[in-house]
């Protein structure tokens, strides 16, 4: 039997609730924070049912996410431990800068979306991207229980690189959806080995076992080099199966972040009604550009992409980012999305995507009355 691994400990907020119920609720949280964290992606349908400015049909899956707002900064305290590993944590978690369109602001004093404490000995666990804002503001949203001055760079940086992931919005890669029936597990070895560290049968078969569902991935296919995937020893395994410790960042990784925090995104758009169209960009592999306007008046809107891409075009609100209204692939000029809907006053939220995930593309988008 190998050394017992260290891993992440049971607390991953969404999946066992050991916590209070927050008083918004994780979803609620993540879609304030940015609108494209449920997104609704269309299906391939052999009859192309109308959706015309409809309601959201079958043919949509929907897709939720706990992303931070694309090029934020997130604020990162440290509520104890010893100088020198701090710093050796600040230094490898601001690699994730070099990946995603993010900066890591470390402070000493003052609010923090990402709180770290060393006081939890023998756990190191994060919080998944924006569920730490369902944490009490005083306690830690992320804890490493044995990074000691003397621990080896290997080390800091397998479980400081993996920790980030998760605070960044990355879930288990073995739990990813794409990776039920791919590890031949031997399950009652399973249960045995992990409690030795303490773990119930409940525990390992939560961080284990249980397999997110389809609508929160990392990646549509299972990475084993994946720094989000735990080492699997052979003796665990139905056959000759393992993973060793994943120390970097996969490639799947790297272009699975590049997409969710794009560096090109223009960031929140403001839309005139009745205005020029505004001509627009989708210049990163799975870019989502964002736009804003308000309804003063009850009418009939027209909200429209057009130009050479396969954009997807998704309307949210009223009042609320999350909801989400209406969506329409072809319906527009071309291959563009073109949405006609009574909106009541309020504010509402524009999303573009290109249909294809990897492809780019320019397209123009505007929102007008009817008549
Ligand atoms: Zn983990």
């Amino acid at each position: 039997m190998p050394r017992s691994p260290k891993i992440c400990s049971p607390y991953l907020p969404g999946l066992v609730s050991r916590e209070a119920p927050a008083a918004r609720s994780s979803d609620q949280v993540a879609t304030d924070e940015r609108i494209d964290n449920i997104r609704v992606l269309p299906l391939r349908s052999p009859s192309h049912v109308s959706s015309h400015g409809g309601a959201i049909s079958q043919r949509a899956a929907v897709e939720r996410m706990k992303l931070w707002e694309n090029g934020r900064h997130l604020r990162v305290k440290f509520l104890d431990g010893i100088p020198e590993v701090q710093s050796k944590v600040a230094a490898i978690a601001k690699e994730w800068e070099a990946v995603a369109n993010l900066t890591l602001d470390f402070v000493t004093s003052g609010p923090a979306e990402i709180r770290i404490s060393f006081a939890e000995q023998g756990f190191c666990w994060s919080t998944v991207g924006t569920d730490a804002l369902t944490v009490a503001a005083d306690a830690a949203t992320m804890n490493y229980g044995w990074l000691e001055p003397t621990t080896s760079l290997r080390e800091y940086q397998r479980v400081v690189r993996h920790e980030f992931g998760h605070a960044l919005g990355m879930i288990h890669e073995h739990q990813n959806p794409a990776a039920l029936g791919q590890i031949p597990w031997d399950k009652e070895k399973v249960y045995a080995y992990y409690a030795q560290q303490g773990w119930s049968r409940d525990d390992t078969d939560s961080n284990i076992f249980q397999v997110y569902s389809e609508d929160s991935t990392n990646h549509t296919t299972f990475d084993p080099t994946s720094i989000m995937e735990y080492a699997i020893p052979d003796a665990l395994t139905v056959g000759s199966y393992s993973i060793g410790w994943n120390t970097t960042f996969s490639p799947t990784d790297i272009e699975f972040m590049r997409r969710q925090y794009p560096k090109a995104s223009p960031g929140l758009l403001e839309l005139t009604i009745g205005g020029a169209r505004t001509n627009a960009d989708l210049s990163t592999g799975g870019e989502i550009d964002t736009y804003h306007f308000e309804v003063a008046a009850a009418a009939t809107h027209i909200m429209s992409t057009e130009g050479p891409s396969d954009t997807v075009l998704t309307l949210h609100g009223p009042n609320d980012p999350g909801a989400v209204l209406a969506w329409d692939d072809d319906h527009g000029k071309g291959l563009n999305g073109r949405i006609v809907r009574k909106l009541s006053p309020g504010s509402y939220w524009l999303s573009v995507r290109h249909k294809n995930p990897a492809a780019t593309g320019s397209y123009t988008i505007g929102v007008k009355k009817q008549g």
